[in-house]
């Protein structure tokens, strides 16, 4: 289920801080270290997959799931009316740094591509 030198596994195990703002069985969510946007939170699922490559690995339901935890967090973050990006980063030319699945969800601003 975990991979021992896995931050995000560390953070939905409790043994590493962050500032969760969403939680139950499957999924958390939790505030970027380092956003990049006035609202800059990560969805993850608690299950560890490192990328869309493994998303098999993960029941259809969590699946669906970090979908609709995205749209919740950021209702409670008021931004749903402005609008935000849901992004996943899926390896070296995306820079993915975190080999955990997790999508980022931004907004409190207009956004750019990429
Ligand atoms: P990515 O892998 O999608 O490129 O980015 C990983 C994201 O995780 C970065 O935006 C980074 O700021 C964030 N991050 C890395 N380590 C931590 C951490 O320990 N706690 C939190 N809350 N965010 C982190
Ligand atoms: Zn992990």
């Amino acid at each position: 289920m975990s991979e021992a030198d896995c931050i995000f596994c560390k953070i939905a195990a409790g043994e590493i801080d962050a500032e969760v703002v969403h939680d139950e069985d499957d999924v958390l969510a939790f505030e970027d270290i380092n956003g990049k946007a006035p609202v800059h939170l990560l969805v993850i699922p608690r299950q560890h997959v490192a990328n869309l490559e493994e998303i098999g690995g993960l029941p259809d339901a969590v699946v669906k799931r970090l979908f609709e935890v995205a749209s919740a967090v950021a209702e409670n973050a008021g931004i749903a009316e402005s609008g935000y990006a849901v992004r996943v980063n899926n390896g070296p030319d995306a820079r993915q740094e975190v080999f955990h699945l997790h999508m980022h969800v931004m907004g409190g601003r207009k956004l750019g591509m990429p």
